[in-house]
């Protein structure tokens, strides 16, 4: 066993509240960071297919890389884990998933603890950048990584090649500075809407379907031509994704929608930009997916509260399974109907 981590782990269930890849997640970068072994059972009970896919054995094998753990369970379709952790080495770092699996997902893993380092690091990660269920990687570039950099860290993030489900082949490079201080975060107010663009990523498809993408997205938001954006990605497969990017005077939030063979362009359109409405209605600066995105770093921070809509269960479970790591309090108030205020307390 290693010396580093403590002999007694840390028991997950992996069936705790939304049951995802996140739990396990969470606990491998919260593992490096306290030094803590731990040993997770019934991993994503809550999902069609269960245990480890290719994307988190990736996760568990990058995790396990950046700071010599010792590891039982790393297979895929296994429901258990047990996660010895070294200390953190900073370094340049390749992680190849193997599949179209989320880049964006392996890199919320190892970033954590690589930004508590000694030195700099460089990740590079092949697999999927536009992910159903996971960040895409404009969200980290222009939703996450920003309130990150509030809190004192640097990330510089470049999106080598996009990489689509099925076939997968896209590449991100990150660069990470260690944080030399946390500093405690606030966002309550998202205040003025200052920029609106809509965007859709096209590899390999008929570019019809941006063109109508668009012309839904326009009819129904009403903004004007010179906000609609066509980026042709070259890829190892097709893929369609459509993005709304809000810029708030003190946050950006980005919505996105991914095309399938079998749902008109419209209909996928038209779920972006009703996400985005119910995001204006509410008000709160912090969506869905970024609110739960940014406990671990608050956690491992200087802490904060931000306002966003009704927690959602990524969110709560989270917290919890942060809070099995981390003697950081984090609680959530509700502001009025629509808002709730969650503070983490390191
Ligand atoms: P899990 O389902 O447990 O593997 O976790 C999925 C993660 O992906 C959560 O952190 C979500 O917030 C995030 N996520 C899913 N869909 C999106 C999206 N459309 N935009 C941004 N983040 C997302």
């Amino acid at each position: 066993m290693n010396d580093h981590a403590t002999t007694t782990p840390v028991e997950i269930p992996g069936s705790v509240g939304e049951g995802g890849g996140q739990v396990l997640r969470t606990s491998l970068a919260l593992a490096i960071q306290t030094g803590k072994a731990f040993h997770i059972t019934n991993i994503r009970a809550k999902r069609k297919t269960r245990g480890l896919r290719a994307q988190h054995l990736a996760c568990v094998r990058a995790a396990a890389e950046i700071c010599g753990a010792t590891v039982t369970g790393d297979e895929i379709g296994s429901g258990e884990v047990t996660f010895v952790p070294g200390p953190v080495q900073a370094g340049e770092y390749s992680f190849d998933i193997g599949t179209a699996g989320s880049t964006t997902l392996v890199l919320q893993t190892v970033l954590p603890p690589l930004l508590g380092a000694d030195g700099p690091s460089t990740v590079t990660i092949t697999g999927g950048t536009h992910n159903p269920m996971a960040p895409p990687i404009e969200f980290l570039g222009h939703a996450f990584l920003p309130e990150l950099k509030k809190m004192g860290a640097e990330v510089t993030l470049t999106v080598e090649r996009a990489g689509f489900y099925p076939a997968g082949g896209g590449c991100i490079k990150a660069e990470i500075s260690p944080v030399s201080a946390w500093e405690s975060y606030e966002l309550l107010d998202g205040g003025e809407t200052v920029g609106l663009s809509a965007s859709v990523t096209l590899s390999k498809l008929p570019e019809h379907i941006a063109e109508r993408e668009l012309e839904t997205i326009q009819q129904k938001l009403g903004m004007e031509d010179e906000a609609m954006h066509i980026v042709l990605a070259d890829s190892d497969g097709p893929g369609n994704v459509v993005q709304i990017t809000a810029e708030r005077e003190h946050v950006t939030e980005l919505f996105t929608g991914f095309g399938a063979k079998t749902v008109p362009a419209e209909k996928v359109a038209k779920g972006v930009a009703r996400d985005y409405q119910n995001y204006r209605r509410n008000t709160a600066p912090v969506g869905e997916y970024l609110a739960d995105q940014l406990l671990l770093p608050l956690a491992i921070g200087a802490g904060g509260r931000f306002r966003t809509s009704k927690p959602s269960q990524h969110t709560r479970t989270n917290a919890q399974v942060i809070q099995q790591f981390l003697p950081t309090k984090i609680h959530e108030n509700k502001v009025d109907d629509f808002i709730w205020e969650v503070h983490v307390e390191p």
